[in-house]
């Protein structure tokens, strides 16, 4: 059965590059009947952050990426925490070190600085020089035993190449006399993130990785890892990199990076997960809007790219936008609870006809109050240059005295009545087009653009309309008539 995971370490909020990763993993995994796993790499202490993991779990839920097994899910492989699995890798570390595919280093942080520098002046790349590989064995546990300070540390073949049968980059070959000896067991006894890795993909049963371009150089180490145990190897997929407009790795600098960001900002599970699949896999057709049901049926690793994939706020905007425009209104309503103010949320009624009349010209969850706003304001603002300069034509006061008129003969007012009316009131003074409409559009809303109007007059009613008339008619230009 199809296992894959995502691993993510709890050092702050989830990055869109990691809710990528988590999104790809599980598309592939309910792709082929299989399982989504969460597993959470803890090992480094020092960079956990209080909240991260549930923080990370309420993120994944709120994007519908829900794992079958985790912390707080289901699953007979756990616990799914790996600072709660410290033993195990005790065990495979000993296991390694009794094969001599380890050994123990006694390196100085001090000693392994003068070499950093020295590699550095000589213009080579930093790395271990194995100058704890000859210790003999009996003299390295013994002092050990004594309680001197310690790391243990991966043997790296001196020969070779050691190659990776990627299912996104093909074959990628490493030449293993340069990778490092790398550090299994830190010196407070604490698994590195490659020893904790490997063991728990081992003991989830995972079958394929599917992680980012940032951990390829890592896997060949990985694979010796694999090798040493003697266990089989799952396979491997890694995912483009997610970059700048300008082609940079993503970063901070140029935009928000958190997923939470664009969620507080009115961003959709939906559209994010729609922009987020495709970043990096491609439908193999113009196709742009998908369902989460969608993507697990067309979701194939062989379609995901090499090259990084450029991360397009515009794009992610239209996205968002289309999402909000064909969602069921009730469903727009649940979601902007967080986003408009209480006083909004009193008469659902009138938000249901709110947002139908204006969510055609909303692209995020946060612009609903601003567009929302002419239907709640007790005052209209007639006062900016746009709005007085159609209110000073002649023909505005004559069409909003005219309305005003009208709209006292009548007991109530609907779309279709409001037409019927604004015909008439033409007919009377020959006044049409822009003059007739754009004076009362702005008469009402104080704006120059938005909603239809019949929309418009559908929730203000009948007294609304007749006050918001009645309070424009002095920036009118009286002088002229
Ligand atoms: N803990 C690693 C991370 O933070 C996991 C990398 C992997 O998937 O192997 O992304």
């Amino acid at each position: 059965m199809t296992r894959t995971r995502f691993a993510p370490s709890p050092t702050g909020y989830l990055h869109v590059g990691g809710l990528r990763t988590a999104l790809y993993n599980y598309l592939f995994a309910k792709k082929n009947n299989g399982k989504f796993i969460l597993r959470i790499e803890d090992t480094d202490q020092k960079r956990k952050v209080k909240g991260a993991i549930e923080n990370l779990i309420e993120t994944l839920k709120w994007a519908g990426i829900i794992p079958d097994e985790g912390p707080g899910f289901n699953g007979k492989y756990g616990p799914y925490i790996q600072s709660e699995r410290i033993p195990l890798y005790q065990k495979y570390a000993n296991i390694l070190l009794e094969n001599k595919n380890a050994y123990y280093c006694f390196c100085t942080p001090e000693r392994l600085e003068t070499l950093r520098k020295a590699q550095v002046a000589r213009n080579e790349p930093p790395r271990y020089d194995n100058y704890c590989r000859s210790i003999p064995e009996a003299e390295a546990k013994k002092r050990v035993e004594a309680g001197e300070s310690h790391v243990i540390r991966m043997k790296s073949p001196l020969h070779g190449n050691i190659v990776i049968d990627d299912l996104i980059r093909g074959k990628v070959s490493f030449v293993a006399s340069v990778l490092d000896d790398q550090i299994l067991v830190k010196s407070d006894g604490f698994p590195t993130y490659h020893l904790a890795n490997v063991v728990d993909d081992h003991h989830m049963k995972i079958t394929h990785v599917i992680r980012g371009e940032e951990w390829l150089p890592s896997t060949p180490k990985h694979i010796l890892l694999y090798e040493y145990l003697g266990w089989e190897k799952p396979k491997f997929a890694h995912l483009p990199l997610l970059l700048n407009p300008d082609r940079s790795k993503l970063s901070k600098r140029q935009g928000d990076i958190a997923v939470e960001d664009y969620r507080k900002k009115g961003y959709l599970p939906e559209a994010l997960v729609n922009f987020l699949a495709l970043l990096g896999w491609n439908p193999g057709s113009d196709r742009e809007i998908f369902s989460m049901e969608n993507l697990i049926e067309l979701f194939s690793l062989e379609r995901v790219n090499k090259a990084g994939a450029v991360f397009n706020l515009e794009k992610l905007k239209w996205m968002n936008g289309y999402y909000i425009r064909n969602m069921p209104v009730e469903k727009l309503i649940e979601y902007s609870k967080e986003f408009v103010p209480e006083s909004y949320l009193q008469d659902v009624e009138k938000l249901k006809k709110v947002l139908n009349a204006t969510k055609d010209n909303i692209h995020t969850l946060s612009e609903i109050t601003e567009k929302a706003k002419i239907f709640y304001q007790d005052k209209v603002d007639y006062t900016t240059r746009d709005c007085l300069s159609i209110l000073k034509k002649p023909s505005s006061k004559i069409v909003i005295e005219r309305l005003i008129n009208h709209l006292q003969k009548v007991e109530s007012i609907d779309g279709k009545t409001f037409i019927e009316i604004m015909r008439e009131i033409s007919k009377e003074t020959k006044i049409k087009g822009q003059d007739l409409w754009m004076s009362v559009r702005v008469a009402t809303t104080g704006q120059l653009h938005g909603p239809e109007l019949v929309k418009i007059v559908d929730i203000l009613q009948k007294d609304n309309i007749l006050k918001r008339l009645k309070d424009a008619l002095p920036y009118t230009n009286s002088k002229n008539y």
